[in-house]
């Protein structure tokens, strides 16, 4: 409804693409353009309409007004910048690929964290960009050859049905999963937080017959589906995880289930994920387990002025810690 997209009024993010320019080369840019640089404000609804800042968590990120449309700038369409929400600039951050590594984007198109992993990447190693829509993947394509990645290869597919114990993928120590999730949220679908017949929605059907708890169980289905062949990859190192949702039921409740049933693998902590982010997940849901709820990152529209979001990065235990077990 027009009350909530009123009430979240999300900045200009934009990214800066390092393969490129460099980020001091574009501010540069935007200040000959006429634009303000300025300390990032604690609330970025008090950026005025020609300020600009650089992302106090994310340092490839710059942040104007709300207002500010970039979509006819020269930086959006040679690609030396990429519009994308800040949240969904976590999970490659969290994912920290180093040079030369390989990698891979499990869910990929339209691609922005593919493009988003190679430039922190430096364009050297390899990413495998999976992704089961074709049409989806021809976008990945597109995108990715304007941001100028010369480290994808793009497989139509789907990520289930890849081989971990295939040689090509024998260095993978990088995979991050961002699978098709409820979407809710994503702000402009925020409207239903406010329906007064959200509950009844909850406990009644949809078009598909389903109650909103039995398309929810299915989602996270496919999610712990998706992690789980990650963590088979003989060499996963870093597995990160992220939905666009704000339902516990696709976030924390599937990393409990991951971690239950795979005890070689733990949740890195909170130092090498965003550790500066300080909404981390929900206690009580994850077994009222503080030291876990920290490990994980949320954002909540209203208050973080992004889309809602969620991180979780699984890494292996190393052979000491498994033998305690
Ligand atoms: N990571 C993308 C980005 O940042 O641009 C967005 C990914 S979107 C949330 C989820 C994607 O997963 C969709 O494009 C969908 O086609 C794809 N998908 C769903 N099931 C899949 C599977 N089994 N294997 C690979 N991709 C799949």
């Amino acid at each position: 409804s027009q009350k909530v997209k009123d009430a979240v009024l999300i900045p200009r993010y934009a990214r800066i693409n390092e393969h490129k320019i460099t980020i001091g080369k574009a501010i540069k840019s935007f200040k000959n353009e006429g634009y303000t640089l300025v300390d990032c404000p604690e609330n970025f609804s008090e950026l005025g309409l020609k300020d600009f800042c650089v992302d106090r968590h994310l340092p490839d990120m710059l942040v104007f007004h709300q207002k500010t449309d970039f979509h006819a700038h020269p930086f959006y369409l040679n690609g030396n910048m990429i519009l994308q929400d800040k949240a969904s600039c976590f999970p490659a951050h969290v994912c920290q690929p180093t040079k030369g590594a390989h990698a891979i984007d499990a869910c990929a198109a339209p691609g922005n964290k593919t493009s988003h992993l190679s430039a922190l990447m430096k364009n050297t190693g390899k990413i495998w960009a999976f992704d089961l829509d074709s049409r989806r993947l021809d976008l990945l394509k597109k995108l990715t050859y304007k941001a100028g990645c010369k480290n994808i290869n793009p497989v139509h597919g789907s990520f289930l049905e890849t081989d971990p114990n295939d040689t090509q993928f024998a260095e993978v120590e990088y995979l991050l999963l961002d699978p098709s999730c409820s979407g809710s949220g994503i702000i402009s679908r925020l409207d239903h937080l406010v329906d007064d017949d959200d509950e009844k929605k909850k406990n009644g059907k949809d078009a598909d017959g389903k109650t909103q708890k039995e398309r929810l169980q299915n989602l996270a289905d496919f999610q712990i589906s998706i992690i789980e062949h990650a963590l088979k990859f003989p060499k996963a190192k870093r597995v990160v995880y992220s939905t666009c949702s704000i339902h516990p039921e696709e976030n924390e409740h599937v990393v409990k289930t991951v971690l239950k049933r795979h005890p070689d693998f733990k949740l890195a902590t909170r130092e090498s994920v965003l550790p500066t982010w300080n909404r981390r997940g929900i206690p009580e849901e994850i077994n009222g387990n503080k030291d876990l709820a920290e490990c994980v990152v949320r954002t909540v529209p209203a208050e973080d002025l992004t889309n809602g979001f969620f991180v979780a990065c699984f890494v292996r235990k190393s052979p000491n810690e498994q033998a305690e077990k």
